[in-house]
């Protein structure tokens, strides 16, 4: 196919409508026909990237190969298509900026005065094309973040409308989601917002090709009539878009609205065949037939904000399917684990996680958490900071080294057991600095993990500035733990394990990261197959 063809999502009346997965859906329905897809989110706040965001103001951050640090919506296209993505998948106006200032400096635009129009906007034109120059794709989806109307949205929609105007309508087509909310005091479904949304983006010059709606109740033919007379929009291009019970219904019920069926009409592509959903379809039955369910405990510092930890749980909601169990997540504040309560609020739990994280706050917490699942042999999963904190647990508890800490929480310790690596020493400055994206990791043949990987050479994905200390190695070794995998080039520690328990590991990278519904991730499936055995030997009388 000569021309890369772009759909545009767009957002209207409010924010957290769930672009995201919208996007993700329809990108998964056209992939299912055949086409090569791929989705990008342009952010627009000022950020260079969402590294130095916490996470209770904006989710996790998501972490790409190629070592982005992105919004958490590229961990949804990941899940749902199983593509992985990549810098250029995800923009800020932080980065639309820096570039514009950087070529400013290099003399790119001497004798003009640089402005928002066209500089601005003629580099994220360019952009927003920058995936479909690649040739590996026929179709991008663009996510534009924020709702239309914002005042820091405007540069990315005089882009679209130009980048529209420029390809024409059939290579540049706009789906605009919208909330249809339902008043009980009048029992009725509303559409005034929505016609008021578009009307803000025509102002704007953007015709809408097609409104999904959002709305608790079912959108009759006449309000969609309604809707397409006054937004200028065929009523058969006016979706519904039902709550769901999960995100993984919905590109089942765009499908059942036609959605990637009037995009392809629109884009003059052909609709090829039927979308193949048959793997899609299958995890779903598993997901809503559990035979049995488990509870693990999730201890980390950010639990108030589920988003902060969303692809562990959405992790778990693939293992779970694998594994036929459904797995309820029960979250733990770590500020509020002590000795004196670790048993009573963990006894009774199928297994626990202890999360990524950075920062003393909590730090005890986890610890008290590590330690009574290891000395009760209830399965442990250490994530990142849960690794560090279960070597950091051994060290104090079993190794008798008072003190022992990572010299991220004390730079003082004794007993220095995870520290700072050589090459971070010297840094200062803190966007984009850590250990970021795909290491490989070689695992020993008869270790756990090989087991669980079925293989002896990994690959993962990382986001963290502290390791474990090597200087240590031997002592750890000699008291039992088992460094199972070490990174092949640097011999830094990736993976820990106790043989002498029944599931116990610890990973310095990110598992999570690469979970997806086709593919869900072996250490998580591990993990909750664990979790389950231990519930079932846990009924049987001793
Ligand atoms: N704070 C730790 C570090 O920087 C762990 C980071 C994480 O859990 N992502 O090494």
């Amino acid at each position: 196919m000569s021309t890369v063809k772009h759909v545009f999502v767009t957002g209207g009346v409010t924010s957290s409508l769930g672009k995201g997965i919208i996007a993700a859906s329809l990108a998964r329905l056209l992939q299912a026909r055949g086409y090569s897809v791929t989705i990008q989110k342009f952010d627009p706040y000022l950020n260079i990237d969402p590294g130095t965001l916490n996470p209770y103001e904006h989710g996790e951050c998501f972490v790409t190969d190629d070592g982005a640090e992105t919004d958490l919506d590229l961990g949804h296209y990941e899940r749902f298509l199983d593509v992985p993505t990549s810098q250029a998948n995800n923009v800020t106006t932080g980065r639309v900026y820096l570039s514009v200032i950087e070529k400013e400096r290099q003399g790119n635009y001497l004798g003009k005065t640089v402005q928002v129009v066209p500089h601005i906007t003629d580099e994220i034109k360019q952009r927003y094309q920058t995936l479909g120059k690649s040739g590996r794709y026929d179709i991008i989806i663009t996510e534009l973040g924020g709702t239309v109307g914002d005042i820091e949205s405007l540069p990315y929609i005089e882009s679209l409308r130009q980048l529209k105007y420029e390809l024409g309508d059939s290579n540049c087509v706009v789906v605009h989601l919208t909330l249809i909310p339902y008043l009980s005091a009048a029992g009725e479904l509303k559409t005034k917002p929505t016609q008021h949304s578009v009307k803000a983006l025509l102002e704007l010059g953007i015709q809408p090709d097609i409104l999904v709606c959002r709305t608790e109740h079912p959108l009759p033919k006449e309000m969609r009539k309604k809707i397409g007379l006054f937004c200028n929009v065929n009523h058969n291009a006016v979706i519904e878009a039902r709550d769901a019970e999960s995100i993984y219904d919905v590109p089942l019920l765009m499908q059942q609205e036609q959605l990637d069926r009037i995009v392809l009409a629109k884009l003059k592509l052909s609709t090829r065949q039927d979308p193949d959903l048959s793997t899609w379809k299958d995890f779903l039955f598993r997901l809503k037939n559990p035979q049995s369910e488990i509870n693990i405990g999730l201890v980390g510092k950010y639990v108030e904000l589920k988003d902060a930890y969303k692809s562990i749980a959405e992790a778990f909601v693939h293992a779970g399917a694998a594994n036929n169990l459904k797995v309820n997540i029960k979250w733990i504040h770590s500020e509020h684990l002590t000795r004196n309560n670790a048993q009573e609020k963990i006894k009774g739990l199928d297994g626990i996680l202890v999360a990524p994280g950075f920062g003393q706050r909590g730090l005890e917490g986890k610890l008290e958490a590590i330690r009574y699942v290891r000395e009760k042999n209830i399965p442990f999963l250490g994530i990142c900071l849960g690794m560090q904190c279960a070597v950091i647990e051994y060290a104090r508890h079993v190794l008798r080294w008072n003190g022992a800490n990572s010299t991220e929480m004390d730079p003082e310790t004794l007993y220095p057991v995870i520290d700072l690596m050589e090459g971070q020493k010297n840094i200062t400055k803190m966007g984009g600095t850590m250990r970021l994206g795909a290491y490989d990791c070689q695992l020993k043949p008869e270790s756990k993990l090989a087991e669980i990987y079925q293989s002896s050479e990994i690959t993962e994905r990382h986001r963290h500035r502290y390791e474990f200390n090597n200087k240590y190695l031997k002592s750890f070794e000699q008291a039992g733990l088992v460094f199972s995998g070490l990174n092949p080039l640097t011999g830094l520690v990736e993976t820990i394990e106790l043989p002498n328990h029944p599931w116990f590991v610890g990973v310095q990278y990110h598992p999570e990261y690469k979970s997806t519904v086709s593919k869900p991730h072996p250490l998580f499936v591990g993990f909750v197959k664990a979790c389950f055995e231990h519930k079932e030997a846990e009924k049987k009388p001793n």
